[in-house]
């Protein structure tokens, strides 16, 4: 009987941790490691290596139409400082990242990313000049998805609103997260959003959007969070998400609780 009893209690223990689980997403990959650079193909294996939640990544549309990996509206060349958006992909190709990767496309990225066994793939739509541009890489970036089967091992988000509604019409069971901080959860639920995924700071002030979120059946994502102390607020506060650049140390403060 005692056993009985104990079977049900951990059941319960484990419902419990489940409803409360929170989850690391690795901010731009797991890249403070070893032969890692922020945005390469490597960062991205050596997230899944980890078995985080997910793995996120900033895409661009070259001048010449084709996607690319980099976090900057700029990259560097011979001294020269280039738009991405205005520069075609065989000289972005010249730009190699800290770690001596060559600066990938996206292609080559979700090619990697199809190899990955644990991960999400959360993918930033970076703001460009023009929403034709915009509409024009959201519409390849789901191409590509389906192409490879990965519909439901990618989810994205984007500070400008052009992105977030384009991503929801051309995949309308992705999650589709709002980055820019400025709008409530109630507004979010009006564009059909999975939910937000804002600066911490926002939470400092806002933290009632937390629990608004999840009434409404949204999830909250946080960026970019690194210190101990700000790790153990958004824990608190119950986020679904943490997105950093410090995946092993979230890890270690959520395993305390
Ligand atoms: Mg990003």
């Amino acid at each position: 009987m005692k056993r009985k009893y104990l079977l049900i209690a951990s059941v319960l223990v484990l419902a419990f941790t489940n409803i409360q689980a929170q989850e690391i997403i690795a901010h731009r990959g797991f890249w403070k490691t070893a032969g890692s650079a922020q945005n390469s193909i490597t960062a991205l294996m050596k997230a899944d290596s980890i078995a985080v939640y997910g793995s996120e990544v900033d895409i661009w549309l070259s001048s010449d139409g084709v996607p690319v990996v980099n976090h900057d509206a700029d990259v560097t060349l011979n001294g020269e400082k280039l738009l991405v958006q205005d520069t075609p992909l065989a000289t972005l190709r010249k730009v190699k990242l800290s770690n001596g990767e060559t600066l990938p496309t996206f292609e080559e990225y979700l090619d990697a990313f199809a190899k990955c066994k644990n991960i999400k793939l959360i993918i930033e739509f970076k703001s460009h000049k023009l929403k034709e541009r915009e509409d024009i890489l959201a519409a390849k970036v789901m191409d590509m998805v389906a192409q490879r089967g990965l519909q439901d091992k990618v989810e994205f988000i984007a500070f400008g609103l052009n992105f977030v509604q384009q991503a929801r019409k051309l995949a309308p069971k992705a999650p589709v997260y709002y980055l820019n901080g400025d709008l409530a959860p109630q507004v979010l639920a009006t564009m059909n959003l999975s939910g937000f995924d804002y600066n911490y700071g926002v939470l400092y002030n806002r933290p009632e959007w937390v629990s608004k979120a999840h009434e409404l059946g949204q999830k909250v994502n946080v960026w970019t969070v690194n210190k101990p102390e700000d790790i153990q607020k958004m824990i608190d506060l119950k986020v679904d998400y943490i997105t950093t650049d410090e995946p092993l140390l979230v890890r270690e403060i959520l395993q305390k609780k």
